[in-house]
């Protein structure tokens, strides 16, 4: 019985997820079929207002994915070919590649070795007179120090975009007074509903939010070609659209949002107690200020990583290197003069890090097998 279980393991399970909601969902898929309203329909109105409502901030313009969203919030911001904007090697590559596609130089700064995310004092270090913009990623579902940098924005006069793809329903105190959702942070935010992010759709989608009239006004065109009036394009726009059978699914799992979250949380609780006298593994980090979504449950893994790794695959686990090799040494990224040694941290996680399985079905039981085959691959 604990071996069939066992050959089941996965690194996100849709399929029970879906099963839990089926009934919800199918309805509301098929409301949205019924009415043939595909593109803007009621279900995306409904859904823009929902996840408003959800994380407390002003406006939430929903889009085509989260690689979308980061292009249209910095397109919104009216930055100019040749400025910098400050980011993380130790990221999806769509944080950077859209800085890169429109012109901009992404600059990347090396991380804090614990939480895998923006080393703020880098970040310092490196604006200078064509620093416009700072990209955080809030990494694996917890913050990065958004105290720390929003003054430091607000000394330098610097945009902020928050990429909260990993992060969304986690919540940041500032100032040891105020919780904010993160993503409502800086002048920006962003997220992806890609199927395994931690509100996924059943496809594509992403969504923009901010607090700021004028940013909303303009992304609100952006993703609609540029338009003012109905034909009068004001701005070279795109096409972004969340489309309405993907809003209406989303609709459904909103509402289960923070009970997903509770869930991923307790299994990383059962992975830390689990783990925590195996000295060859280093269990996540938890910042005070920030509640971890648990996006991901990323271990260090400081020696035999990838032996560990194929040790899991023989046993039916899956496990992930989330993310194998830094962007500044990637192929693509070479004319910007980056070389091995530069993001020492970055370098050094990307050698160590091991994702387990992550998601808000795991049971008790499964985690014990994953811990005890990792148990026994050190005995
Ligand atoms: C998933 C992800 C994105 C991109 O989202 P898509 O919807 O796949 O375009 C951007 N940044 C980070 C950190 C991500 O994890």
């Amino acid at each position: 019985m604990k071996i069939m279980e066992a050959r089941n393991i996965q690194m996100v399970d849709l399929k029970a997820q879906y099963k839990k909601l089926a009934k919800e969902i199918d309805l509301e898929m098929n409301k949205v079929i019924q009415s043939g309203a595909f593109i803007n329909g009621p279900a995306v109105k409904e859904f823009t207002q929902n996840l408003a409502q959800y994380l407390n901030v002003k406006h939430v313009i929903p889009c085509a994915n989260g690689t979308d969203a980061l292009q249209v919030a910095l397109m919104a911001l009216n930055l100019k070919p040749g400025d910098e904007v400050i980011t993380t090697p130790f990221t999806f590559v769509a944080t950077a590649e859209i800085i890169a596609l429109l012109g901009l130089k992404p600059v990347f700064v090396d991380i804090d070795p614990t939480t895998f995310n923006l080393n703020i004092s880098e970040v310092e270090e490196n604006i200078g007179q064509k620093t416009k913009c700072v990209i955080p990623v809030h990494l694996f579902g917890q913050g990065c120090e958004m105290d720390y940098l929003m003054n430091l924005a607000s000394q330098h006069q610097l945009y902020i975009v928050e990429d909260n793809a990993q992060a969304i329903g986690a919540s940041y105190q500032i100032n040891e007074k105020q919780n904010h959702q993160l993503g409502t942070i800086g002048d920006i935010g962003t997220t992806s509903f890609y199927p395994s992010k931690n509100l996924g759709a059943y496809g594509d989608g992403g969504a923009i939010f901010t607090n700021n009239d004028i940013y909303a006004k303009a992304i609100q065109s952006i993703v609609n070609h540029g338009q003012g009036e109905r034909y009068m394009y004001n701005s070279i726009g795109v096409n972004s659209r969340l489309d309405s059978l993907q809003a209406a699914i989303l609709n459904v799992k909103i509402a289960h949002l923070a009970h997903f979250n509770q869930q991923r949380q307790q299994a990383a609780n059962w992975y830390d107690e689990q783990l925590s006298n195996v000295e060859e593994v280093i269990t996540p980090y938890r910042q005070a200020n920030s509640s971890h979504v648990f996006h991901q449950y990323t271990l260090r893994v400081p020696e035999k990583r990838d032996e560990l790794k194929d040790w899991l695959s023989q046993h039916d686990i899956p496990s992930m290197v989330y993310y194998p090799k830094p962007l500044h040494l990637q192929k693509a990224y070479q004319t910007y003069g980056y070389k091995t040694g530069d993001f020492p941290e970055a370098e050094k996680a990307a050698t160590e890090v091991l994702s387990l399985p992550m998601h808000p079905d795991l049971t008790e039981e499964t985690v014990s097998y994953i811990t005890q085959t990792i148990l026994n691959y050190f005995k």
